[in-house]
């Protein structure tokens, strides 16, 4: 079976956790607050990001310490997974869902206008694919209606925009790091703000609110005395984890990225012949793509699907709309570009261990199901 995504983990990777393993302290500590480092120098950012354990806490996070809570609105895109929705909802706020571009599956600012109200506070846009849009004109819709910006850029890791990479510039942004995003901790997520005293603050929400425990925790200490003002969590990441997450930023532009810009351009070179396929708009030259969706037209996706998997070759479908399950479901809303998408995206294997057998394999593959 051929994967459609997964983990890229080699000797390094091993070599460093069991480094962390014969320190015996497997909290957060010393190698987290390099990792933190070492992810600033790499993103060109202002301050370093604050490390955490998933990329859904990184949004809660986020989301939480911009001050958004009960009563609140959220605009979001339908089209993302689930984990950008809870993470709103978990702070009481409510995930006001916005239908997407049908050009590149990005949140519709169109859509997003009409949903605004008095209790619109932010917007939180996903950055699809990988691909950043107009993220100009985004914030200039935040700045226009007074909304803070929070990125869901779990995808989005490596990539940049305008010359400056995904993190650097902008409000507060969120990356993922699990298990098979464009690099990995295992599992993992990191928070970037242009704002330093959100990031102090997320850093103390990180450890259940224990005021000032990041700075003992990174010299392998922790607070025994303290005093909490905040709602906090059990969110931060461990040592064990940015050992991992080290050393695939050390592979990332020279393994990773540019195994993936290769074949999602093979892809689109390749299947742009077959007549049934279209593809989302990208920008290859600066994103680092996580996921290779393809849009599969004339209903023949779940054919095609099953066609595929029969063959060996697993794929994915990015992603059922959010406005689709019961917990976000709002009558009488309309989305008719998710709705589309959702019944003609399907993700092919893209991952840098895909091989040009694998490439070969899977394009003839896509082509015979289509002709089937
Ligand atoms: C992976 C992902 C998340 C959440 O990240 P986790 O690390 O899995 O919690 C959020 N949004 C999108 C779009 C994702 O792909």
């Amino acid at each position: 079976m051929i994967r459609v995504s997964k983990s890229v983990i080699g000797p390094k990777e091993k070599k460093a956790v069991e480094e962390v393993l014969h320190r015996a302290f497997l909290g957060m500590g010393e190698e987290t607050q390099k990792f933190e480092n070492e992810l600033q120098a790499y993103v060109g950012s202002k301050f370093p990001p604050v490390c955490v354990n998933s990329g859904t806490a990184a949004l809660h996070l986020a989301i939480q310490t911009l001050d958004i809570k009960a009563g609140d609105e959220v605009l979001v895109p339908s089209l993302t997974f689930v984990a950008t929705f809870q993470a709103i909802s978990a702070t009481g706020a409510t995930p006001v869902a916005c239908d997407v571009s049908d050009k590149n599956g990005l949140i519709d600012l169109k859509d997003a206008e009409r949903k605004i109200t008095k209790k619109t506070k932010a917007i939180i846009p996903v950055h699809y694919a990988s691909y950043l849009g107009d993220l100009e004109a985004l914030y200039a819709f935040a700045k226009i209606n007074s909304l803070r910006v929070i990125e869901d850029a779990a995808h989005a890791f490596g990539g940049s925009y305008l010359g400056k990479k995904v993190g650097s510039f902008g409000d507060t942004i969120c990356f993922s790091f699990d298990g098979i995003k464009n690099i990995t901790c295992g599992e993992g997520g990191a928070v970037f703000s242009s704002d330093p005293q959100v990031l102090e603050r997320i850093k103390d929400a990180r450890l259940l609110g224990v005021m000032k425990d990041s700075e003992k925790r990174y010299k392998n200490e922790r607070s025994l005395e303290f005093d909490v003002v905040e709602q906090g969590w059990r969110y931060h990441m461990s040592d064990i984890m940015a050992a991992i997450g080290r050393v695939q930023l050390s592979r990332l532009d020279a393994e990773f990225a540019p195994a993936r810009q290769k074949f999602a351009a093979a892809y689109r070179e390749r299947l742009r012949e077959i007549k049934e396929i279209a593809f989302l708009e990208t920008d290859l030259q600066t994103v680092v793509p996580h996921i290779m969706p393809i849009r599969v037209l004339n209903n023949k996706r779940d054919a095609l699907r099953k066609w595929l998997n029969q063959e060996g070759v697993q794929t994915g479908m990015h992603y059922k709309p959010n406005h689709l399950l019961s917990k976000y479901a709002q009558p009488g809303e309309v989305f008719p570009v998710s709705e589309k998408l959702y019944e003609e995206l399907l993700t092919i294997p893209l991952h840098p261990e895909v091989t040009m057998e694998d490439f070969e394999r899977i394009t003839v593959l896509i082509a015979r199901g289509l002709a089937l």
